[in-house]
């Protein structure tokens, strides 16, 4: 089934709003098996009328959010019908809903609403229990008119999403009679780049029958994609882990700290962290997570050295000599603060965020990461990530979290 969407809105196309519209539909519609084959997203106005006159004959459901609202620049149900050749008449039903609407807030309807209980004539109207602007449903070949099915669907987030589960949603499945979509794995690594897992994998992939593999690259992971019917989504895996099975984190889209704090919790174990270059994101992520106080005791940002002397015990002499961002210091931070806190794993991380800062032996981008836990040995790193700050700070945090999660699921 081709299914098109038209996001209308100047807003939209102005920056003063994020269309994450396309986004939230590829979800919904995935689940149910389909797929968008086009996003469009057009000002309010003539686009409108033009977007839908060619939708209309090429697609077999065309999904059009926005515009419904009872201003002037509120036109979609006045395009479709337009282009489609169908009468607009006024709902008497919608009418009453509306009315409801506002007595129920103790306000009386300006006239102006009125214009949104307007329907083309024989298309359903879809309740709006979150709003004042009802949806339309147009099915395909109303009146002679094209054969694509129309929906006509509220902008707002709160409105349209309900609403598209509630009433738009059954509808797509009766029109498609899909009886088995297909599924999706997604796997996320961490520690890996993406050219290094494409290469390993790739080929292999590629031999799956049925099977349709995607990669999304984000700071410090990637998610490898995976889409076909079960024995497809099964050999893929088979592949992915084959290769990188110790740094795959996730099967079911959980983050990172998530992991980290399922690992940790199941196994009863208490975390504290000493940050100074991620200034407490580490602390922040774990945080994040419901369920975090199972795991989480301590959050050290010590930023300054004094911070890191006085709070986490490092010795001011290894300060001096090997600066803040050096192995001593970092194994340091890590065992003062697992001694401090009485957790039994503890992470520490100390690097050059930049701009600034960095010399030719220690260039901007520079972190040492190390990882203390109750009888083991301290483990440090050295990593660069030459980023602007916040990527720094991200990737960082993801590198600390996933030695925690390596550590855990010991
Ligand atoms: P209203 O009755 O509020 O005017 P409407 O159906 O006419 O509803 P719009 O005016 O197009 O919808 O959008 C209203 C608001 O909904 C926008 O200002 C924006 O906040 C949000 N919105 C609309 N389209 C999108 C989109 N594609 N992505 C994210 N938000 C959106």
């Amino acid at each position: 089934m081709r299914i098109e969407i038209l996001t209308t809105g100047t807003e939209l196309l102005l920056g003063k709003v994020l269309n994450t519209h396309g986004k939230w539909f590829g979800e919904e519609l995935f689940k149910l098996g389909m797929r968008i084959q086009r996003l469009t997203t057009v000002p309010d106005g003539d686009a409108i009328t033009q977007a839908i006159r060619e939708s209309v004959v090429r697609a077999d459901v065309l999904i059009i959010t926005g515009g419904l609202g009872p201003t002037s620049d509120d036109l979609t149900r006045e395009c479709v019908c337009e282009v489609l050749g169908i009468e607009l008449i006024e709902d008497e039903a919608a009418v009453r809903s509306l009315e409801a609407f506002f007595a129920a807030r103790n306000k009386v309807m300006a006239e102006s609403n009125r214009k949104q209980a307007q329907v083309p004539v024989g298309a359903d109207v879809l309740p709006n229990p979150n709003g004042t602007a009802p949806g339309i449903y147009i099915p395909p070949r109303l009146n002679g008119a094209a054969n694509c099915a129309v929906f006509l669907l509220p902008g707002p987030p709160r409105e349209l999403y309900p609403m598209f589960r509630a009433e738009v949603a059954p509808r797509l499945v009766a029109l498609a009679g899909l009886a088995n979509p297909p599924g999706m794995l997604e796997l996320k690594i961490t520690g890996v780049g993406e050219s290094d897992i494409q290469e390993e994998i790739d080929a292999k992939l590629a031999e799956v029958p049925g099977l349709e593999v995607g990669y999304c690259a984000r700071v410090g992971e990637v998610d490898v994609r995976l889409i076909g019917d079960e024995a497809a989504i099964a050999a893929g895996r088979d592949v992915t882990l084959a290769a990188f099975a110790k740094q795959t984190f996730s099967e079911d889209g959980s983050s990172l700290e998530a992991t980290v704090v399922r690992l940790m919790s199941g196994a009863g174990l208490k975390l504290a962290t000493a940050e100074s270059c991620t200034g407490g994101l580490i602390a922040n992520r774990i945080t994040d997570v419901p369920g975090s106080s199972a795991v989480f005791t301590h959050g050290f940002v010590t930023y300054a050295n004094e911070a890191k002397r006085d709070l986490l015990g490092v010795p001011q002499e290894i300060l001096d000599e090997h600066g803040a961002v050096s192995e001593p210091v970092v194994r340091a931070m890590a065992e003062g603060a697992l001694r401090v806190s009485g957790a039994d794993i503890a992470v520490a991380v100390t690097g050059i965020a930049g701009p600034d800062g960095g010399t030719p032996e220690k260039p901007v981008g520079t972190v040492w990461l190390a990882w203390a836990a109750k009888g083991q040995a301290t483990l440090a790193v050295k990593q660069i990530h030459p980023r602007n700050r916040k990527d720094f700070k991200l990737a960082v945090s993801q590198a600390a979290l996933d030695g925690v999660r390596r550590l855990a699921s010991k």
